[in-house]
């Protein structure tokens, strides 16, 4: 399908209408306010592209943080996910459901693995894994009860629950949620000696982001994870991939640890496992360490369900294809020439793989708020993560024509910001 140019112009108005207005004051009078969204109120979406509720069209540049990976209303997944609907929903694990078995097959086949746990959220699969370690620690390489340690990274993100947070550098996320979870010690994130040093005979993981994306697309350096990975060898110490952001196409390879060739011992999954439309996560492992839980041990209500394990299916088939995956590669080389030219623009510095990028903004212009608040106003949306660095990760269906168009966007917003200040 080829965009004309025409339906993408956006009538710009940096007010919200009305309606727009009294849509997010309902929402701010009865939602916590845990989260500050751009002013924008999305009613409906195809491909890359969301509507407004006054019909305004946007390119969706930050796909739910790669939960939308292959589009909003991906037909595909959407006839995988219709199907499931009218056959049966949820079982619950008491009994066995005919989606679940294929499913865990299918996704270990991807993985190259023996076994899958699975899960709803992102921060579940952490938390499974962080269980998983522990337990293989003491029951297999046989760490004393209660002592063992996990190895995490600075600037580290993994979700939101009270041990999750425990382990978090940042101030916003950590601050005034404590008592916080004993057993695990931070290292500088790309510092293989860092790693070694702080490994001891307790140390039962090392949990890392092959890419760290909240902390603003950091890319380790190439040695990084292979040193990672000899160094969890020697130690006899289990490598925990969070790719939950990272995976699924979105590098340009199934996991962005195929793009230093590493095969961490778990994978952790999410986001866009369960294809926009219903939360699926999963840990990925072998069975000497997947293998340690024993019934009764883990589990959650909704984990497995049959319409997840459908549309998980869905999921996993369109990845072994390897079409997503040639797809983000390419796109992914045509946006880093483009936003190349922007660095001495406006822009300081540009970093990422594949279809995700981390742009760093000059901080004299803006903050990454600013900045994407402009370019909501041009009908790209996109999300700062810390300070002024943004970040752009299309759908990986998203047109040519239209990630040039969203990259002048970005361009003609920095010559505003410049021509202002
Ligand atoms: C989003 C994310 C999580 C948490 O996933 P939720 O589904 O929001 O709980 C964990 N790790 C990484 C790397 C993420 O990007």
């Amino acid at each position: 399908m080829t965009d004309t140019v025409a339906h993408r112009i956006h009538p710009s108005s940096p007010a919200p209408t009305d309606r727009q207005a009294q849509a997010i004051a309902l929402e701010d009078e009865h939602a916590a306010h845990n989260y500050h969204p751009l002013p924008i109120v999305v009613a409906e979406g195809l491909g890359a592209w969301v509507t407004d509720i006054d019909g305004r069209r946007y390119l969706d540049c930050l796909a739910a943080y790669s939960a939308v990976n292959f589009g909003h209303s991906n037909p595909l997944l959407l006839d995988a996910a219709r199907a499931q609907l009218e056959r049966i929903t949820l079982t619950s694990r008491a009994f066995h459901n005919d989606q679940l078995g294929p499913f865990v097959t299918e996704l270990a086949a991807l993985a190259g693995k023996d076994l899958v746990l699975p899960m709803n959220t992102g921060a579940e699969a952490v938390e499974s894994a962080i269980k998983v370690a522990r337990a293989w620690g003491y029951r297999v390489k046989g760490v004393a009860d209660g002592q063992a340690n996990i190895i995490v990274m600075a600037g580290n993100f993994h979700g939101r629950t009270t041990t999750i947070v425990s382990f978090s550098d940042d101030p916003d996320a950590r601050a005034g949620f404590g008592p916080y979870t004993p057993g695990f010690r931070s290292v500088p994130y790309g510092d293989a000696d860092a790693v070694a040093a702080a490994i001891d005979e307790n140390t039962v993981a090392v949990l890392v982001e092959p890419i760290q994306g909240e902390a603003g697309i950091i890319v380790p350096p190439p040695e990084f994870l292979p040193a990672l990975r000899a160094l969890c060898d020697e130690r006899r110490v289990l490598l925990i991939a969070d790719e939950i952001q990272s995976g699924l196409g979105r590098t340009g390879s199934t996991f962005a640890c195929d793009l230093v060739g590493v095969v961490p011992d778990l994978y952790l999954l999410g986001k866009a496992l369960g294809g926009g439309i219903v939360p699926v996560s999963a840990v990925v492992g072998d069975r000497e360490v997947l293998g340690v839980l024993r019934p009764g041990e883990h589990g959650s209500t909704f984990g497995g369900n049959p319409l997840a394990a459908a549309v998980g299916r869905a999921v996993v088939a369109l990845l072994a294809t390897g079409e997503p995956q040639e797809r983000a590669e390419l796109l992914g080389l045509r946006l880093r020439a483009a936003l190349e030219r922007l660095v001495g623009q406006g822009v300081l510095r540009v970093r990422g793989a594949g279809l995700w990028a981390g742009i760093d903004i000059d901080p004299a212009l803006a903050t990454g708020r600013e900045v994407c608040e402009l370019l909501m106003e041009r009908g790209v949306l996109a999300k700062d993560t810390h300070g002024s660095t943004i970040r752009l990760a299309p759908p990986i269906v998203v047109e040519p024509a239209d990630l040039d168009w969203a990259v002048e966007q970005l361009e003609a917003v920095l010559e505003d910001l410049a021509a202002r200040s």
